[in-house]
């Protein structure tokens, strides 16, 4: 079995404050598979890529670099840099993340981004974060959760993230993104989000991020 803990769940659930604390606690790399879609989200979309054109779609691709660079503190997202350029500010807005969603349904942007982040796998232990980790990235990992929460709530937390960075916040607007994004990443075909049979579950809406930080810690240490 690989040293691997993955990480799955909606958008808002706060996987990626309680992802980086827990690699912060075992001393794992964090592996954040939301900001690589996001990057392939924008490099597609600044090159004006027809989505419908396959061909296009995977010659964008293999011209294309990402690399994460770990944070300064837990607290901080991690840097990723796209074909040398830092956009890290760039692809965390609500609008990228809906390209994200729906580039992330292509198959060749899904095969690219899986097989780069297997890669990273295999170089060491990892904490690993996304929508199909468990499922289909890391079948075989170590330890498996599957964090959810109410839409309401999710959408009250990245309200309160969106108004820390500065920005406005149309409350029902984000609402509705996130149940569109949900839906999307649900319903489709391949790797769709869903929870491994073999994952636990955990309602972030009821426990605070301590609490849920940790139980995990908890369940993996009493599972090595
Ligand atoms: O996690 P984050 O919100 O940054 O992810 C952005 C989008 O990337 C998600 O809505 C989803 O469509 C896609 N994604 C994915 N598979 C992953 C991680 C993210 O399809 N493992």
């Amino acid at each position: 079995m690989q040293e691997i803990v993955t990480i799955d769940g909606p958008s808002g659930v706060g996987k990626s404050t309680i992802s980086r604390r827990v690699a912060a606690m075992l001393s794992f790399t964090y592996l954040d598979t939301g900001a690589m879609y996001r990057a392939v989200g924008l490099k597609l979309q600044n090159a004006d890529v027809d989505l419908s054109n396959d061909n296009d779609v995977k010659t964008c691709l293999q011209q294309i670099s990402i690399s994460l660079q770990p944070a300064a503190t837990e607290d901080d997202e991690v840097t990723v840099i796209l074909d040398g350029q830092d956009v890290s500010q760039e692809i965390r807005s609500p609008e990228m993340s809906m390209v994200a969603s729906k580039v992330s349904a292509h198959p060749a942007v899904r095969e690219k981004l899986t097989r780069m982040q297997q890669e990273i796998g295999c170089r060491g232990s990892i904490v690993a974060e996304g929508r199909d980790t468990g499922t289909v990235v890391f079948p075989e990992a170590a330890w498996k959760f599957y964090l959810d929460a109410d839409p309401e709530e999710r959408m009250h937390r990245r309200a309160k993230q969106l108004r820390l960075q500065g920005k406005e916040v149309d409350e029902e607007e984000l609402l509705q993104m996130i149940i569109q994004r949900d839906h999307d990443d649900q319903t489709r075909t391949i790797a769709p989000l869903s929870k491994a049979v073999d994952a636990v579950t955990i309602d972030t809406g009821v426990l605070g991020i301590d609490d849920v930080v940790a139980k995990m810690v908890d369940v993996i240490k009493n599972k090595q």
